[in-house]
């Protein structure tokens, strides 16, 4: 087995400020996770812990950018740090289809927080009527 390195600091640093920058509308989402995919990928780890957060790297031949997906994140409604409810959208993390609610990854608008929360997904309506 290779010994793992640890990410750096600046290189955590750096994958969070892109994820922020895309949260903002700073950077496109392309930008975002091929610049992403590149800080991670120097790394011999599934898992690149960030903060309090993880990010993976999903490649896919069907897709033409790598897909970044936030990982060990904590699930909350409202910014479990700040408590903010204003945050911007990184990705559908998790389809429910047997759910109102898929679950969404977003960043906090306030103090950059990246957390997990519940998205209304449209499948309510296919639900209605149904208890
Ligand atoms: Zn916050």
């Amino acid at each position: 087995m290779p010994i793992l390195q640890f990410p750096s600091l600046e290189d955590r640093t750096n994958v969070h400020n892109l994820i922020i920058d895309y949260a903002n509308k700073r950077v496109t989402l392309t930008k975002m996770m091929t610049s992403v995919a590149e800080i991670v990928e120097q790394y011999k780890v599934l898992k690149f812990p960030v903060f309090d957060y993880s990010v993976k790297v999903i490649r896919s031949k069907h897709a033409s950018h790598p897909i970044i997906s936030i990982d060990s994140a904590r699930m909350s409604d409202n910014c479990p740090v700040c408590g903010s409810n204003e945050s911007g959208y990184l990705r559908t993390e998790k389809e429910n289809f047997d759910l109102e609610y898929d679950v969404v990854s977003t960043a906090c608008m306030d103090c950059s927080c990246v957390y997990l929360s519940k998205g209304k997904n449209l499948r309510a309506n296919v639900k209605k009527g149904v208890k």
